[in-house]
């Protein structure tokens, strides 16, 4: 009933137009996205690396079933990129790009993979000569061999890419393994998306054991952890397991989304953990924060903690 209704709202325009409007959503939207344009991205980048954070930028599009707005996004990356190395942003990694292959066109019927990969590839050769990383997110269950085999291809040049797994999906533990190599970069998270029990964990605390034992894997492997939760107890488990495997602090990160927990970001990172924001910016906002909260209501409370937290 929520979903239908989020759903609704999401393809509603005139409701769009007053949502986007109203100032009081745009100082809320503010708080979890960086704004429209490439300069509103850079700037908040800029801001959040002198706190000591690192940064990975989203720009929001998905599920493009146009290939003139897959070239455009990809565009868009390009730009983001020059911008960025312009500002003295992309050195050593510091801030970095995130992308979704749906947005490059991955759904573009037989083609999609051929397309996606094409326009990813023009994204790490950019960001290559740029001196910064890129990691592709992970979507819904049913993209997620083909998200694979797209970062193993993509991996035969730039090594550095890295990729999103998800606790709450069954098959994440061995995909664990398969990643933890060396010089392997492996966002781990839940999951954001609503999937079926033929595949994925439905009870909080399952997904959340299931969250530990694939940090054990990664943390004991010879890859690159970035671990991506806002979840106290999983972040302190993190520091335990981190000391048992001898990892130094520089031999993985934490990561939280822009606007949530922003305090508990500034503790981490003054602790000298490696703390890195997910910062997502774009015009495509209202649809980004309404479908997040469609696809799993319990997103909408997730945003309305984010927005009682400091
Ligand atoms: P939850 O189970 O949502 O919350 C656990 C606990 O964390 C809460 O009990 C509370 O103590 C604390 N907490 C959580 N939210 C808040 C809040 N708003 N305010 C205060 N405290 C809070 N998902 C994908 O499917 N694919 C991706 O590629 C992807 N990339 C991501 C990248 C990053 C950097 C992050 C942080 C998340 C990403 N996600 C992705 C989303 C992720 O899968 C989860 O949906 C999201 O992070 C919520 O899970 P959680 O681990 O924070 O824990």
């Amino acid at each position: 009933m929520l979903r239908q209704t989020l759903l609704g709202m999401s393809r509603n325009d005139q409701l769009r137009q007053i949502i986007e409007q109203a100032p009081v959503s745009r100082d809320v939207v503010k708080r979890f996205v960086a704004g429209d344009q490439t300069p509103d991205a850079v700037r908040v980048a800029g801001e959040l690396v002198e706190t000591r954070r690192r940064v990975t930028i989203d720009y929001l599009g998905e599920d493009t079933l146009d290939p003139e707005q897959a070239a455009a996004t990809t565009d868009a990356y390009l730009q983001l990129l020059g911008a960025l190395a312009e500002a003295g942003l992309t050195v050593d990694g510091t801030v970095e790009v995130s992308l979704k292959l749906s947005a490059l066109g991955q759904a573009l019927g037989r083609d999609g993979h051929r397309i996606a990969l094409y326009h990813a590839r023009s994204i790490c050769q950019t960001a290559a000569n740029v001196g910064t990383t890129v990691t592709v997110d992970m979507e819904d269950h049913t993209t997620t061999d083909l998200t694979l085999a797209t970062v193993r291809e993509l991996r035969q040049d730039w090594p550095w890419v890295g990729v999103a797994l998800q606790s709450y999906l069954y098959r994440t533990e061995e995909d664990c393994r398969d990643l933890a190599h060396e010089g392997s970069r492996v966002r781990l998270c839940k999951g954001a998306y609503k999937e079926p029990e033929s595949v994925a964990f439905q009870d909080a605390g399952d997904v959340d054991r299931a969250y530990v034992r694939c940090l054990k894997v990664l943390l004991q492997g010879q890859g690159y952890p970035m671990v991506a939760t806002h979840d106290p107890r999983l972040i302190e488990i993190t520091s335990v397991l981190a000391a048992k495997a001898q990892r130094s602090p520089d031999s993985f990160e934490l990561q939280m989304l822009l606007g949530i927990r922003p305090d508990e970001q500034l503790r981490l990172a003054g602790s000298g953990a490696q703390m890195r924001v997910y910062l997502p910016y774009g015009q495509d906002w209202y649809g980004y924060l309404v479908r997040r909260m469609a696809e799993r209501p319990a997103n909408l409370s997730f945003f309305l903690r984010g927005l009682a937290t400091r």
